[in-house]
């Protein structure tokens, strides 16, 4: 039987594993395995050309043990319950993961993002906020981008939650543009955070960064930007990089700022000059020392693992890994760096931009980064840790941290 890629069983299959490595009793399993609220609402608004249009939107809110539920908003055509649940989990261990004082919620919205005018993602935004206005707040529930989403996107649903409280509340969302409360380097701290992580990984394996190649698979915000830091702060070379129209290939290299200019002029970074053109498989697939999956879920599964030639994994994406190719790649000795320890720079500066806008005091780019670095190499260290001590991958060292903090808070809450 082939396994499933269903992103919500995904996460109830790791978490069994993670629970009976640790010896966790069936009824605590029960307790983590689903989210604490679940809301399914509907959006009906006009559009330009004067029709009606509705579109199914939710918010998952996983657990709230360890402080208010965080997580990012997405806009996309295959959004779907079971993802939206899936990811909440994510950023519950996310954020128990890398140790800041918060819960893990997600929210998403079925709708195609790149086909809409501004008013109509205005629309969309403000009347998403006003069907979650009750249950969100910033002591409760604090969204934040992910998948097609942006700071002008929170900018419009703060602002929609300031209306309905009559007062200001920049906390209420993150990743809000610098001029309304944002903070510096959140919107390049995913890949960030993601990096301080591989240079770790390198360390420990050996790895010269500066004659390291590295493929990127997905070449949005994170994607983009791993690329160009990990060229310019470690010398990295960067041969392939993908979207989802396809992908490109160099073995000298290719330079991740014309690759970026190359996309935003023609929305892809097929095409560019002086490369030869692959598949996201193909991509998959190729021999260099790094690996980013920087997209969508389920890009290694069962069938692709056995032919991923790399040292390092870094999962830039949420569930780029199905639960069988994690073994394959721990029995072939591929270094994983996995998805909620990779990524969680992007919450950490998050939960820095809320601790600065209760106070209303802002930090330097600096400031923020060394913060960064701290959370991210001791969560790694830990991570790896607890891995060896397990004697298993390092997805399973990543919940192991996690769950055992979320379930000490419960515990002390009475909950359980
Ligand atoms: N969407 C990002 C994630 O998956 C960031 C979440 C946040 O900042 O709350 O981690």
């Amino acid at each position: 039987m082939s396994e499933s890629l269903d992103p919500f069983k995904i996460s109830q299959t790791q978490l069994r594993e993670a629970c009976n490595l640790k010896g966790i009793d069936n009824d605590i399993y029960d307790v983590l395995s689903e989210p604490e609220r679940f809301v399914e609402v509907r959006i009906t608004m006009k559009m330009d050309d004067g029709k009606i249009k509705s579109f199914k939107g939710f918010r998952s809110q996983y657990n709230s043990a360890r402080g208010p539920m965080k997580g990012g908003i997405r806009w996309h055509p295959d959004e779907s319950a079971s993802l939206v649940k899936a990811l909440s989990a994510w950023m519950t261990w996310k954020t128990a993961c890398v140790d800041i004082p918060l819960g893990g919620a997600k929210g998403g919205i079925i709708c195609n993002p790149k086909g809409m005018s501004n008013r109509e993602l205005e629309t969309l935004a403000r009347s998403y906020i006003r069907q979650l206005a009750d249950v969100i707040g910033p002591y409760t529930d604090v969204p934040a981008p992910d998948v097609y989403t942006n700071p002008q996107i929170m900018a419009w649903m703060m602002d929609e939650y300031e209306k309905i409280v009559r007062k200001h509340s920049p906390s209420i969302i993150t990743g809000k543009p610098l001029a309304l409360g944002g903070s510096a380097g959140r919107s390049i701290a995913t890949a960030k955070g993601g990096i301080f992580t591989i240079r770790e990984a390198a360390k420990d394996i050996g790895l010269d960064l500066t004659e390291a190649t590295v493929a990127v698979q997905g070449y949005g915000n994170a994607g983009s930007w791993a690329a160009k830091i990990l060229q310019d702060d470690f010398g990295c070379k960067i041969v392939a990089v993908s979207d989802s129209k396809g992908g490109i290939f160099n073995k000298d290299g290719i330079d991740p700022y014309k690759a970026a200019n190359h996309k935003e002029k023609t929305r892809t970074v097929v095409g560019l000059e002086g490369t030869q053109k692959i598949t996201n498989e193909e991509l998959i697939e190729l021999e260099c020392d790094i690996l980013v999956p920087a997209a969508l879920e389920n890009v290694i599964t069962e069938k692709n693992a056995k032919d991923v030639n790399v040292k390092i994994v870094a999962e830039l994406a949420n569930g780029p890994t199905t639960p069988s190719a994690d073994r394959i790649l721990f029995n072939n000795d591929i270094v994983l760096i996995p998805d909620f320890l990779c990524n969680a720079g992007g919450v950490t500066v998050s939960y820095f931009e809320m601790v600065q806008g209760y106070y209303q005091y802002f930090w330097t780019e600096k400031e923020v980064f060394a913060a960064l670095d701290r959370i991210m190499t001791n969560a790694y260290r830990s991570t790896i840790e607890h891995a060896k001590q397990y004697n298993t991958h390092n997805r399973m060292g990543a919940y192991m941290i996690s769950i055992d903090r979320v379930i000490e808070a419960m515990r002390l809450r009475g909950w359980i």
